[in-house]
């Protein structure tokens, strides 16, 4: 071997470089997609796709490409600065035991985590079911008779209850209550929502609510400072001033309790982290909502029901999508698209795990902890405050201060944010030891108290803790579910029969136009679950936690370098969030200005349906502009609508590269006529995947976006969520990012509202970006978006010939993603983009985006971590789907017996000895060869959406059924 052949050891460990992990072509297949498209280099395609006006000057500023050790290495560092206290702080936060056969086998599982929403739900059945019985749990616990999975944290919930309340009630009037004693982050959001909905707030005791003419009331049960009250009375009372009433509430605390249904409340809402989600320093955690029957076309977010598929069978599906935002746009009930869906599963999986016996035992050790703690102040003199309590215990000490110190010095934090009071939340990771230390930081060290005793006296005088009437006796979780999974064999088994029914990234690409399904990386989700990061309660003191602040300090400087902005926050806790976010900062920065008037939004017409839904809610008025026909903006109308609308011009919400997957020439100009006429300009950052390094909405010229870091930046889809969708500004519009009541949040104005519970929204999930951008470094992150548009424009090229490609740009090139038209074919042969969605699964593959943002066609992103070999496996589906087609058109077969139609095929349907379709089982299953090696099964036939709508099902099927 001569020396010039010898490699350096730094060569010899870029082998090793994690954007050849990352990215999926290597340079052999990235050679020979060029030639496909005729071109002899990467920047030829580039200049060919981007317009040159906005291409970036300088490269990012994001550093070198770290390995995936030094990445981990760096950011366990930051992490072990974060302090692991005991955290007794409460507010909806709480210390849980994640059972391990979750944490690992859905938590920490790709089959889990990497999933999409489940739009498709003949290879969704497993999360479907594991949400239908988070609706269960929630019936169940709350009393009531409608309930959804998920909201985004309690704190939004709240917020929707009350805009529910506004739909559905009766009272004209513009006043909603709020109680004194709900968890004060929950009055931050509801307050921010009422003021750009132009409701007015009262704040004020629960018992004289009924002072008030409200349209609605919000109340908590157990209040923030534990107290257990009746408050049936009131809320009768409320109800006969025909007001709406809804109670955020406690899910632990109502194994113990009367359910708020039986107290007669219209909408209960709550956070159902303490089953067995990590607090995370806030999130991501999933909300449960629940509400009457009879409010079911105005609820909220998401519901799953029960339908039946085409031979019969239960089928689950997401029901009533015409609710949805993407359907109802301006007159959708939230905006809400993301949702919790992988902590909504990890909760009812721990139910499902514990059962109804083990979740009350689980509560009854809770609260005996909150009655001997009770027991021990009261004996030593102790003014505890609140009469009643199921775990959380508020009093007051003559040396507060000393108290908290105490605490401090042993590594305890009690909740110290109420001025003259303290308060200590037990949770399922409390024990006898702990509550000696308690007594220790609270009494002081000769306190003299015995633990045992106190439980000896409280075993046989009883306790009333909880008053008798409040008690609850209805059986719970009687379903089957919850009672035959209780062994650890059983139960891995169980989520092992779910997780094989759905399709996730770890089985084929999943090509969602404008949702980005990319790699994510294992490197960038182990961090999540070491404690350092998910045992933090959000409001622990500042010094406790920085290895947080240094690791959002970090990433938030990269998103400002990667998007030309000046700012950001982190708190929106999904894209639609953060369109919230942005549009409250755009009003507020008009009304400093004494611009108020400015109340006009203009939103394209090919606009996400999260766009004019969020304009809605912050009460703007929505003009359409229209698009020309080959898909762009129409400048000519956007002209028009801008000088006509003028000085009441507050915004523009445009998606750039546009929903079409173009990146239109016009895009300087359009920022340039909005700004000319006084409005901001709102980019929609759902495609910064084809933006990052080579051009960014700041230098292009808009005012602020949000960026879907569960998109570009690697975080999982988690089956329809978590996400995080944090926004970057320019420097007029920081002061008017969301602050928080209770942690206060650098840099913005002392009197903005929050947006989210938590100051930084899902903060537990952002290690999963950071890693991402620290393991790809400047460079590899700029060719991430040259890879996603080649990726792209292959598949264009490929499928042009048999699905036209509907839309390009100038010089013939596609965005990061392209629109292939189906419409001809259709009219033609009656079949739909819906069968080509269904057959699609056959060849265990999930149907690009469908309809979304033209009707009749379908939108594929393949992005840049799909080899080339996976995107000539989609191909050779989508070359013999079209020829299936063909034989419809020939006559071979008919519209209503041929594959397409009958997809997916199941293995029930496949083994049908009645076959009799005019083509085989093998071909039915096995159209290809490829798929032999790795057949993936549809669990159901195709799903009667109609049926599911009509005979509306959101429930566990009766125990009954099962007999
Ligand atoms: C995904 C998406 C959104 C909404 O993001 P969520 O996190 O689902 O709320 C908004 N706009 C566009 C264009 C999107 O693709």
């Amino acid at each position: 071997m001569t020396n010039s052949a010898v490699k350096t050891l730094s060569q010899l460990a870029n082998h090793e470089e994690f954007i050849q992990r990352h990215i999926g072509p290597d340079a052999a297949e990235t050679a020979a997609m060029l030639n496909e498209l005729g071109l002899d280099s990467m920047e030829a395609l580039i200049a060919q796709t981007v317009p040159a006006d906005i291409r970036l000057p300088e490269p990012l500023a994001t550093g070198k490409a770290r390995s995936e050790v030094e990445a981990l290495a760096y950011l366990k560092q930051a992490a072990s600065k974060n302090k692991m206290f005991k955290s007794y702080i409460g507010m909806g936060y709480h210390p849980t035991l994640t059972p391990n056969v979750i944490l690992r086998n859905v938590l920490e599982n790709p089959g889990w985590y990497t999933a999409y929403t489940p739009y498709q739900p003949e290879i969704a059945q497993g999360r479907l079911e594991a949400l239908l019985n988070f609706q269960q749990v929630t019936l169940d616990i709350t009393g009531m008779e409608l309930a959804s999975a998920s909201l985004l944290d309690e704190a939004t919930a709240a917020a929707e209850a009350m805009a529910l309340a506004k739909r559905v009630g009766k009272n004209k009037s513009n006043y909603y209550f709020i109680a004194d004693d709900v968890h004060p982050q929950t009055i931050d959001v509801v307050k921010t929502r009422a003021e750009m909905f132009g409701f007015d707030i009262i704040i004020g005791k629960a018992a004289d609510a009924t002072n008030h003419d409200v349209f609605g009331a919000l109340i908590q049960y157990p209040t923030t400072n534990g107290d257990v009250r009746d408050d049936s009375a009131l809320i009768a009372a409320l109800q006969a001033k025909k007001a709406v009433v809804a109670v955020a509430t406690d899910p632990m605390a109502l194994m113990l309790l009367k359910s708020p249904g039986q107290l007669g409340a219209d909408v209960v809402l709550g956070s159902a982290q303490r089953f067995g989600v990590p607090m995370a320093f806030g999130g991501p955690h999933a909300a449960f909502f629940a509400t009457r029957d009879s409010y079911k076309r105005s609820m909220p977010g998401r519901i799953i029901g029960v339908s039946k598929d085409r031979r019969g069978n239960a089928g689950l599906r997401m029901a009533m999508q015409t609710r949805e935002q993407h359907i109802r746009r301006e007159k959708a009930n939230s905006n809400i698209c993301t949702a919790q869906v992988l902590l909504a599963n990890m909760a009812s999986f721990y139910a499902v795990y514990h059962g109804p016996i083990g979740l009350k035992n689980i509560a009854e050790r809770i609260h005996r902890h909150a009655d001997i703690f009770a027991a021990g102040l009261a004996a030593k003199g102790v003014n505890i405050v609140n009469k009643h309590w199921f775990d959380t215990v508020t009093f007051t000490v003559s040396d507060r201060a000393a108290v908290i110190q105490r605490g401090l010095d042993a590594g305890v934090n009690l909740r110290t944010d109420v001025a003259d009071s303290l308060s200590v939340s037990f949770h399922e990771a409390s024990t006898a030891a702990d509550l000696a230390q308690l007594f220790a930081i609270v009494l002081g060290d000769n306190h003299g108290l015995d633990v045992e005793k106190l439980d000896a006296t409280i075993v046989a005088d009883g306790s009333n803790s909880i008053p008798a009437d409040l008690l609850r006796t209805d059986t719970i979780l009687g379903h089957p579910v919850f009672n035959q999974y209780h062994s650890e064999t059983e139960m891995l088994r169980y989520i092992k029969k779910l997780e094989n029914k759905d399709l996730a990234l770890n089985h084929s690409m999943i090509s969602l136009g404008s949702c980005t399904m990319k790699l994510n990386a294992t490197s960038e989700m182990i961090p999540i679950t070491w404690p350092e990061f998910a045992s933090i309660h959000p409001f622990v003191p500042r010094d406790q936690a920085q290895g947080y602040y240094q690791m959002l300090g970090e990433l938030g400087d990269w998103l400002v370098n990667i998007t030309g902005y000046d700012n950001i926050s982190l708190q929106p806790n999904s894209g639609a969030q953060g369109e919230y976010a942005g549009m409250v900062a755009i009003r507020k920065y008009h009304e400093s200005r004494g611009d108020a008037h400015r109340n006009i939004c203009l939103i394209p017409v090919s606009a996400h349906g999260t766009n004019p839904a969020t304009a809605a809610m912050a009460s703007f008025d929505i003009v359409l502009v229209d698009c020309d026909k080959s898909g762009n903006i129409d400048m000519a109308d956007l002209k028009a609508k801008a000088a006509e609308v003028g000085d009441r011009l507050a915004a523009i919400m445009v998606t750039y590269p546009s929903t079409h997957g173009i990146f239109e020439e016009s895009i300087r100009e359009l920022c340039d006529i909005v700004h000319a006429h006084g409005g901001q300009v709102y980019m929609d950052g759902a495609n910064m995947n084809a933006q990052v390094g080579v051009t960014s909405p700041g230098f292009i010229g808009s005012d602020v976006s949000h960026l879907n870091l569960h998109k570009t930046f690697c975080i999982p889809h988690g089956g329809g969520g978590p996400g995080m969708g944090p926004i970057g500004v320019k420097s007029h519009l920081t002061p008017f990012l969301p602050n928080h009541s209770v942690v206060k949040i650098d840099g913005t104005g002392e009197q903005n509202g929050a947006v989210s519970a938590a100051p930084f929204g899902s903060a537990g999930i952002l290690p999963i970006s950071w890693m991402y951008i620290a393991m790809m470094g400047a460079n590899g992150l700029k060719q991430a978006t040259e890879f996603a548009i080649l990726n792209a424009n292959y598949m264009a090229n490929k499928l042009d010939p048999i699905f036209p490609v509907l839309y390009r740009g100038t010089n013939g090139r596609v965005g990061h993603e392209c629109i292939i038209d189906i419409r001809q074919l259709k009219d033609a042969s009656g079949i739909t983009e819906m069968d080509i969605a269904k057959r699609l699964m056959d060849f265990g593959y999930h149907s690009p985006t469908m309809s979304f943002p033209v009707a009749g066609t379908l939108m594929i992103e393949p992005t840049e971590s799909e080899s080339k070999a996976e995107l000539d496996k989609f191909i050779e589906a989508m070359a013999t789907i079209r020829e299936e087609i063909g034989k419809v058109l020939s006559g071979e077969w008919t519209v209503d017996n041929n594959p397409l139609v009958y997809a997916p095929h199941s293995m029930q349907d496949v083994f049908d000895p009645a076959w009799d379709r005019a083509y085989s089982q093998q071909y039915a299953a096995f159209p290809v060869a490829y798929i032999a090696e790795n057949k993936f099964w549809p669990t159901v036939s195709r799903i009667d959406d109609v049926y599911g709508d009509r005979n509306l099902m959101c429930a566990c099927p009766s125990p009954e059924a099962y007999r």
